[in-house]
C-alpha cells in the first residue's frame, strides 16, 4: 500500500536521538532551547516554544491570548478537529466561517460579512484560528486588515504549512498574526514523533505560553514572602499544564529541520508531476500558481463527475492509500450536539463530498507516483 503520507528518518536522525539517550538530560536539557532557536531562525519569528503536540500548542495559543469562558472563537470547518477543540478547551464558544472553494482556506469575503454582522450584534470573536489548508497560506494580508478593524486576534494553525511561503516570508513568521502553531506529527513536514510549536513576535504571549506549558510554575518570579524567597524558590502563579517536549523529541526535530528544505522541494516536484499527470482528467486540481508557495502537506483533488466513495474504494483496492481531509468539523457528533447542522457551511460540505487526498511524501518514488496517476486515469476514463 502506498500511504497518503509518511515520515522519513535517516541515520543522522537516529544518531541525534541516541546521543541524547546517552546524555544526562532526557528532558529539560539543551536540545529544547536549541530546537526553539532553530525554528526561529527558519521562520524569522522572534520567539518559539516547543511542546508535546500541536493540539497542546493550539490550546496554549488560546490561553495565552486570554481566551476564556464567555469568549467566542471562529475557525474553518475544513480542518482537523483540534483547531476547534482548542478554543472549546479554553472555555470559549466556537463558530465557523465557510471556505473559499478554490483555495479551501477560510473565505476572506465571508469573514468580512460575518465580522460586520457580529459587530452589529455585539458578538465579535476574541480570536480566529485560520488554517493554511494542505500547506497553502490563507490570504493573511486581507484577514489581518479585517481583524485589526475589529480588534480580533489571529492564530495561524500552520500544522500543514511548515516550509511554505507567503508573500516572500516563511509561514510561521507571524508577520500578519499573533501566533502561529506547527505540528511535528509523523505525517507533517518534519517529525518529532509527537510534538508541536507556538511561534510569536510578542514577548508577553511567549512568556505566558511558556509559563502555562510548565504547570504555571516559575523559578524566575521573585517571592515577596521572605520564607519563600530562597535559593530553592519556585512559585505557581497560574493554573498550568505539563505540555513539555522531551529532549529526545527535540533532538529529532533539530535533525529533521535541517532536511526540511529538501523535503519541501521533493513535495513540490511531486505536486508538479500530479499537475502534469492529472490535468486532462475530470478533476478540480489545486491552483497550479501555488506550486512554489505551498508546503504541499496534502495534494487534494475534487472529483467532478465520479462518485467519490467508489473511486476511493477502487484506489484502496489497487494499493493506493488515499484519504479524506476532512470531514467538516461541524458534522462531528460533538459539534452537532452544540447545535451545528449539516447545511450550515455549504462550500465546506460540497468540497468534503468530492475530495480525495492523493499520496504525497518526500520519499515517494516516481514509480509509485506513476502508479497513482495511471490507476486514477484508468478509473476515471
Ligand atoms: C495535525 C494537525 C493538528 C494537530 O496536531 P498534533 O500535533 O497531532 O496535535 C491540528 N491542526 C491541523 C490542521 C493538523 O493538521
Amino acid at each position: 500500500m502506498i500511504p497518503y503520507g509518511k515520515h522519513h528518518i535517516d541515520d543522522d536522525d537516529v544518531n541525534a536521538v541516541v546521543d541524547v539517550l546517552k546524555n544526562q538530560f532526557l528532558t529539560q536539557g539543551v536540545k529544547v532551547p536549541e530546537f526553539e532557536q532553530a525554528l526561529c531562525d527558519f521562520t524569522q519569528a522572534q520567539y518559539s516554544l516547543v511542546v508535546n503536540s500541536a493540539t497542546s500548542a493550539l490550546h496554549l495559543a488560546c490561553l495565552s491570548l486570554g481566551v476564556t469562558a464567555g469568549d467566542i472563537v471562529w475557525t474553518t470547518p475544513i480542518t482537523f478537529v483540534a483547531s476547534a477543540n482548542s478554543a472549546r478547551l479554553a472555555g470559549a464558544q466556537i463558530d465557523f466561517v465557510d471556505i473559499n472553494p478554490i483555495t479551501h482556506n477560510i473565505c476572506a469575503d465571508k469573514l468580512a460579512t460575518k465580522l460586520a454582522l457580529a459587530k452589529q450584534e455585539n458578538s465579535l470573536p476574541k480570536a480566529i484560528i485560520v488554517v493554511h489548508f494542505a500547506g497553502l497560506s490563507c490570504d493573511m494580508l486581507t484577514i489581518a486588515k479585517l481583524t485589526k478593524k475589529y480588534n480580533v486576534k489571529i492564530i495561524e494553525d500552520a500544522c500543514h504549512a511548515l516550509g511554505g511561503q507567503y508573500l516572500g516570508s516563511m509561514i510561521g513568521s507571524c508577520q500578519y498574526s499573533d501566533i502561529s502553531v506547527f505540528s511535528f506529527h509523523p505525517v507533517k513536514s518534519i517529525t518529532t514523533a509527537e510534538g508541536g510549536a507556538v511561534l510569536t513576535n510578542s514577548r508577553v504571549i511567549i512568556d505566558k505560553a511558556r509559563l502555562l506549558a510548565k504547570h504555571g510554575v516559575s523559578r524566575d518570579i521573585p517571592a515577596t514572602d521572605p520564607e519563600l524567597n530562597q535559593a530553592w524558590c519556585y512559585q505557581q502563579t497560574e493554573l498550568g499544564l505539563n505540555y513539555r517536549l522531551s529532549d529526545l523529541n527535540a533532538a529529532l526535530g533539530i535533525s529533521q529541520l535541517k532536511k526540511l528544505p529538501d523535503f519541501v522541494k521533493r513535495r513540490r516536484l511531486q505536486a508538479q508531476r500530479y499537475f502534469e499527470g492529472l490535468q486532462s482528467l475530470p478533476l478540480q486540481l489545486p491552483e497550479f500558481e501555488t506550486l512554489h508557495q505551498s508546503a504541499w502537506h496534502l495534494y487534494t483533488i475534487e472529483l467532478l463527475e465520479h462518485d467519490r466513495g467508489e473511486v476511493y474504494q477502487q484506489l484502496i483496492e489497487a494499493g493506493i492509500g488515499v484519504n479524506v481531509h476532512y470531514i467538516p468539523v461541524h458534522w462531528q457528533p460533538y459539534y452537532q450536539a452544540l447545535g451545528f447542522q449539516k447545511g450550515d457551511f455549504e462550500n465546506a460540505e460540497t468540497y468534503y463530498r468530492r475530495t480525495l487526498s492523493l499520496p504525497i511524501f518526500p520519499t515517494m518514488t516516481a514509480k509509485e507516483q506513476n502508479k497513482v496517476i495511471e490507476t486514477l486515469t484508468r478509473i476515471l476514463s
